[in-house]
């Protein structure tokens, strides 16, 4: 059998496997990343992803890092102030907000937030200005097998490759973590989130709003204007059952409820994109390599959509892979190399889930006595300064 060979196989042509793709091509590796699917890259299209990412200071500072930013600016909506409120009282009411604004730490946003179609867009369209990296859709990972000095890959088109690195960002159900025998902890909620996109009258100013009742967070992110009105992406998560019986009403009917539950924030909010549905757990891989095999992304780690941390952790586990490869190019892959990578991100890993899980949890509470419980808790953590600059720091990938 013939193989050919490569620096880096990358199995996963999402958000982070593309990321990955453009950052080794970048840093002058030769890359090929495979993908079951085309990436779907219009708006319009059956399958598009309209979630958008919030992307956190550090994630830009990595995009600016690989050329990717200039491309990705002029779409991008910045996150000055993030908003809390709590909505466990009469229905329709905020009755407590809190504000953290990014100015108390720096002169930049928290960030800034882009929808996920529009990200493939412009992934794959600079992916074909790098001649060292090749992207495959439509292609697979088959087979996986780990030798000392390289990964030996077969995949769905028959072609078979030697890869001194492996990386799987081929998400939560990843081939690649399957294949390395590495088993992941999975927490279910019965939760489900729905992702789509609004215009309103009420102009957002740059400011996200978390609304939290019973069932989980209503988070309203801005995004830039649409057709000449202020917008904002949506992430309501409920009970499963709730966001199936949301999901089969009439739009009318849809938009009423919205409206409550975003307790009328931004005004009348229409609806202006299909909905999307996404099932919520939390799930760590218990390790984040193996033998010439490196996992990143929900390969490694999925949490719910809270405080917008899954991609940002995604973009750090390949902030330090490409770091430690470009440390020592010799040394790609190696036993040595992957042992650190999976020493620097592991424990800050674990953290996040663990964070998350327990901020999802607060926000699921559904008797009216815990509700009044989370409404105080919230209202005492973001009024103490020092709790608040440590969140907010937290929040930023900041230490
Ligand atoms: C509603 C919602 C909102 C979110 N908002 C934010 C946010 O604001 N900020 C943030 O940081 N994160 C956010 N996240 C998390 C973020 O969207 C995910 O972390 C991210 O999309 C996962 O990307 P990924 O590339 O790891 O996985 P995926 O997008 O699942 O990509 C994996 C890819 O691997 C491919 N694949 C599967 N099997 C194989 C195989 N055998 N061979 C090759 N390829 C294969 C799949 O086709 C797929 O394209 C949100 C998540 C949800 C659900």
């Amino acid at each position: 059998m013939v193989r050919k060979s490569t620096d880096i196989l990358i199995s996963g042509g999402g958000v982070a496997g593309l990321t990955a793709a453009i950052a080794f091509g970048e840093a002058g590796f030769d890359v090929l990343c495979v993908d079951p699917s085309a990436p779907v890259t219009d708006r319009q299209s059956a399958g598009a992803d309209m979630r958008s990412t919030a992307f956190l200071m550090p994630s830009v500072e990595l995009f600016q890092d690989i050329g990717l930013w200039d491309r990705l600016q002029p779409y991008a909506a910045a996150l000055q102030i993030m908003r809390i409120a709590d909505a466990g009282g009469v229905a329709g009411d905020a009755r407590m907000t809190r504000d953290f604004d990014a100015a108390e730490l720096s002169e930049h946003p928290f960030g800034y937030n882009l929808p996920n179609w529009l990200l493939r867009r412009e992934m794959v369209a600079h992916l074909a200005n790098l001649p060292n990296v090749t992207f495959s859709a439509g292609v697979s990972t088959t087979q996986i097998t780990p030798r000392e000095t390289e990964a030996l890959v077969t995949l769905s088109d028959s072609t078979s490759w030697r890869a001194r690195l492996l990386i799987g960002a081929d998400g939560r159900d990843s081939n690649v973590r399957q294949a390395a025998g590495i088993p992941v902890k999975t927490t279910r909620y019965g939760q489900k989130a729905l992702a789509f996109t609004t215009t309103h009258p009420i102009p957002h100013h740059n400011v996200s709003t978390e609304v939290h009742r019973s069932g989980g967070p209503f988070t309203m992110v801005p995004l830039p204007d649409h057709d000449g009105l202020p917008a904002s992406a949506v992430v309501w998560m409920e009970e499963g059952h709730e966001i199936a019986r949301l999901a089969a009403l009439p739009q009318p009917a849809f938009e009423a409820e919205m409206n409550l539950r975003a307790c009328h924030i931004l005004g009348p909010m229409t609806r202006t994109s299909p909905l999307t549905i996404w099932p919520i757990i939390s799930q760590i891989a218990t390790r984040m390599s193996a033998q010439r095999i490196a996992l990143m992304a929900e390969a490694a780690h999925v949490v719910p959509p809270i405080g917008a941390q899954g991609l940002n952790m995604s973009l750090a586990d390949l902030a330090t892979l490409r770091d430690l490869a470009l440390a020592d190019h010799a040394d790609l892959g190696s036993a040595k190399m992957l042992d650190a990578y999976h020493n620097r991100r592991h424990r800050e890993v674990q953290a996040r889930v663990a964070g998350i899980d327990a901020l999802n949890r607060a926000s699921m509470m559904g008797a009216p006595v815990l509700r009044d419980l989370r409404a105080s808790l919230l209202g005492a953590l973001y009024s103490a300064a020092p709790v608040r600059k440590t969140l907010m720091k937290a929040g930023l990938g900041l230490r």
